[in-house]
Order: structure tokens, then C-alpha cells, then sequence
């Protein structure tokens, strides 16, 4: 019964509250994210985007540093300001890695302001920018206490944003390898490309034996090449949606 209460949930807040933004960029746009920072997400994938010249986006949950998640180590704090110092955007995921459908909206800005905290006494006053759901989970409540504090957030439902996006609520696809089989990439791109969209995708650990909601360091290298092969504009998040909704 929750989980079919949590269904309709998650789908009332796809389509009320619905902040539109017009998106659309000079040229179509890829952004790469990783949510919860598995520490593969930095020590894997940081050399494959060093190699390509690609910032990316890295959402960070505080509470997450130097544990343990879906069985996986999570990042230090010093792999968190390695990245950032590499010039990757770090963006929010909530402090405790919670679903926003167990949280009140008081709760939940709680929750963001205590990661903002968390993350500033660490970079050195650093303000994250952009948020993502954890779980992909968004409460209707919810999505206008990210209004207030981010330029936009992303969850994980399928798609491409363009023409008209809910900011508070952006499309991505998974870089999982439980989803990878089932998109095509390349379509993917070139249809990003074609119609001028901004293509966002998430992923967790990188290795050569991921977890079904990672991928191989091999994927990140294929969608990179794509991209450049498309011509789309590789950007991290913040600065996508800048270029994107200008
Ligand atoms: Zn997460």
C-alpha cells in the first residue's frame, strides 16, 4: 500500500507545481552527473573526463562522507575538494541521502541547509547551485523548497529538456548499467543535438564490474565521444542551465 501511496505521490508532483523554463540553447547540451559520490565516481571517472577536458557535476550528500552506501564506500572529504579543485561543479543531494517523501518541506530545507553548511566549511564557502533528488523521489511539497534555493533540480525520470522544462523537476537518463541496454545512446545524442535540448545523465560507481545503478569507465568514454561526435556542448549543470534558459 505505501508503495503504491509513494506511486501517486511521485506522480502528482510530476505534473502540479509545475515551474516551467524555456530551454533552449544555441547548441544542444550534455551534462554528466554523479550522485552520492561512490569514491569509483571520482578515483574511475575523474582520469576519463580529465582526459576529455569534461567538468561534471557531483552531488554530494555530507552525511554520505567516508561511509558506506548500497555497500559501497563513499568519497573523503579530500576526494571532494580534489574534484572541486579540478573545477567539477558540486551540487546537492540532501545532507542524510533521504527520499523528500519522508520529509516534511521544514524538514526538508533543514536537511538542505545543513548540507550547504556542511559543504561551505569544506570549500571554503562554496554555495551549491543545483539540486537532485535522491531516489529520483520528489515530494510535491518539495519543489518549492527547491525553488528557493537552486536554480533547478533534477530527478530521474527518462528524457530529453527542451523547449519547455519543469525546473524544479529536470529529466536525465540513467548512465546504470541496469538502463544502459535499453537506450540508444547515439539516437540519444544526435536527437539532443537535432532539436537543440539539453541531455542530462546521472550515474553512481564506475567500474568494470558496476553495480546496476553504475556503469563502466567505458560508457563514460563512449557518451563523451558521441557528444563531441554530435557536437553538443559538454557542460556541468549549473553552467548547462545558464547557456540552456538564458
Ligand atoms: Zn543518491
Amino acid at each position: 500500500m505505501n508503495a503504491f501511496i509513494d506511486k501517486m505521490r511521485r506522480r502528482a508532483a510530476r505534473y502540479l507545481d509545475v515551474r516551467p523554463v524555456a530551454v533552449r540553447p544555441t547548441r544542444g547540451i550534455l551534462s554528466l552527473s554523479f550522485d552520492d559520490i561512490p569514491v569509483s565516481a571520482w578515483t574511475e571517472a575523474g582520469p576519463i573526463l580529465a582526459q576529455h577536458d569534461v567538468k561534471a557535476t557531483y552531488y554530494v550528500c555530507g552525511g554520505l562522507s567516508g561511509g558506506r552506501n548500497m555497500d559501497l564506500p563513499q568519497f573523503e572529504v579530500e576526494h571532494l575538494q580534489q574534484l572541486h579543485e579540478a573545477g567539477h561543479e558540486v551540487g546537492c543531494h540532501t545532507y542524510e541521502h533521504v527520499s523528500t517523501l519522508t520529509l516534511t518541506p521544514a524538514e526538508l530545507d533543514a536537511s538542505l541547509a545543513r548540507n550547504a553548511a556542511w559543504v561551505a566549511e569544506r570549500l571554503d564557502g562554496y554555495e551549491m547551485q543545483t539540486f537532485a533528488y535522491p531516489f529520483g523521489d520528489c515530494a510535491l511539497g518539495s519543489k518549492a523548497v527547491i525553488d528557493t534555493r537552486f536554480l533547478c533540480g533534477r530527478g530521474v525520470r527518462d528524457g530529453v529538456n527542451r523547449v519547455r522544462a519543469d525546473r524544479n523537476l529536470l529529466q536525465a537518463v540513467g548512465l546504470e548499467s541496469r538502463r544502459l541496454p535499453g537506450y540508444d545512446l547515439e539516437a540519444l545524442v544526435e536527437d539532443t543535438a537535432a532539436s537543440k535540448g539539453w541531455l542530462i545523465a546521472y550515474g553512481h560507481d564506475v567500474s568494470d564490474a558496476p553495480t546496476p545503478y553504475g556503469c563502466r569507465p567505458e560508457d563514460i568514454d563512449r557518451l563523451i565521444r558521441l557528444a563531441r561526435a554530435a557536437d553538443l556542448d559538454i557542460q556541468p549543470v549549473a553552467a548547462a542551465w545558464r547557456m540552456a534558459t538564458h
